[in-house]
């Protein structure tokens, strides 16, 4: 990339950068007041209608706001506006506080990497140039060609310092054909996927021996050269970060691609999926081995949803809560949870035994709507899938 380029781009990232602090600062502040006002609820909010006034605001207000383009500036209210409303779904839906997406959080200049995020009037492509909005021109190498015009574009730059253009494209659907067979998927820490049926099993690898030991060695590293307080990194730091990094690209990229492998079989081999809708907490204080295998959940379950909506297949989410105290055959619920080391279920009601992971995935089915029966057994193919009971 050019520097006249890059420089731009840095320049837009530090506006958008304030643009979402600002965010951040005006929704902690009606929260705060919400919470403490004891007579109910203040009228005013900060909902999106708020957060654009206060850039309407802010860019009339200050030159240095308004140097720079308005469309990346309102994607950071939309961007903010989404993350705020998925914490707080999560809040609503009472999902367990370890599976809570967190409240937007103040981006800093030394830690947040950039993004930018550019829609269809902020962005042209030109002779295989991209085209921003502000004037800024860049060079795209392109990893594959695009399968048709792209609504929008999100320009960012990696924790290797590497700069990414990633278009959004409506997704082309290549639908199979039926195969009258459902399954049920549960996630969990030693197999990333456990199903209802054996074969579809996904077995947890780990970082690999080889990712694990660098990892460690390049951590060992940081902490050995960790600048004191307030004094700038070394450059020894700087480089062992470096390398961390990219001991975890790599592993993040073989998940990839173990998961998209597993979730082509899946797909191609079952007409519905239902799935946990697990969403893994990746910055909460865990174990390496914990970190590791909800990396792998995550990676896996979008792949899952990524390759079921292009092959047309019904992909179900299911509410996590209780998958692990109800029986698949009876429907009741066990009046405490299992501890995890109890690797067997045994329901007290109808008396059923199975696999603790198993009978998860098959509740799985269940929640979705989709009859166990069909599961393992092959029914004729364009029937239509029975409803549960
Ligand atoms: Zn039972």
């Amino acid at each position: 990339m050019s520097s006249p380029a890059r420089t731009a781009l840095f320049a837009e990232w530090d506006r958008c950068r304030w643009v979402w602090n600002e965010c951040v600062a005006k929704s902690k502040a009606v929260h705060a007041r919400n919470r403490n006002r004891p007579g109910g609820e203040d009228k005013r909010t900060c909902g999106p209608a708020q957060l654009d006034r206060m850039l309407t605001e802010a860019r009339t207000n200050m030159t240095w706001l308004r140097e720079g383009s308005s469309v990346p500036q309102q994607q950071t209210i939309r961007d903010f506006g989404k993350s705020r409303a998925k914490a707080q779904k999560d809040i609503k839906d009472r999902l367990p506080l370890w599976q809570c997406a967190g409240m937007p959080r103040y981006k800093k200049k030394r830690e947040a990497d950039p993004t930018l995020n550019y829609t269809k009037r902020g962005c042209r492509l030109k002779d295989g140039r991209l085209h921003l909005a502000g004037g800024i021109v860049v060079t795209v190498v392109w990893s594959r060609p695009l399968s048709a015009e792209p609504s929008s574009v999100r320009v960012y730059r990696d924790s290797l310092g590497h700069w990414y253009a990633s278009f959004v494209v409506p997704a082309e659907v290549q639908p199979l054909p039926a195969t009258g067979a459902v399954i049920g998927v549960d996630w969990g820490v030693k197999e990333t996927a456990t199903t209802t049926s054996d074969a579809y099993d996904l077995p947890h690898a780990g970082y690999g021996r080889e990712a694990q030991t660098k990892l460690s060695r390049y951590g060992r590293m940081m902490a050995r050269r960790k600048p004191a307080k307030g004094q700038a990194a070394s450059k020894g730091y700087r480089e062992a970060k470096k390398l961390r990094a990219k001991a975890y690209k790599k592993a993040a990229r073989q998940r990839q691609d173990t998961g998209r492998t597993w979730a082509k079989k899946v797909v191609t081999d079952h007409d519905a999926i239902a799935v946990e809708d697990f969403r893994p907490k990746f910055l909460a204080k865990t174990t390496m081995a914990r970190k590791a295998a909800d990396a792998a959940i995550g990676a896996t379950k979008r792949a899952l949803l990524e390759v079921g909506r292009k092959h047309a297949r019904d992909v179900r989410l299911v509410h996590p809560a209780h998958t692990t105290m109800d029986c698949a055959s009876c429907g009741a619920r066990t009046k405490h949870a299992l501890p995890l080391s109890e690797r067997t279920y045994t329901c007290t009601a109808c008396g059923a035994v199975s696999p603790r992971d198993k009978n998860s995935a098959r509740v799985m089915l269940v929640r979705a709507g989709l009859h166990p029966a069909g599961v393992e057994g092959v029914r004729p193919p364009g029937a239509p899938l029975q409803e549960a009971a």
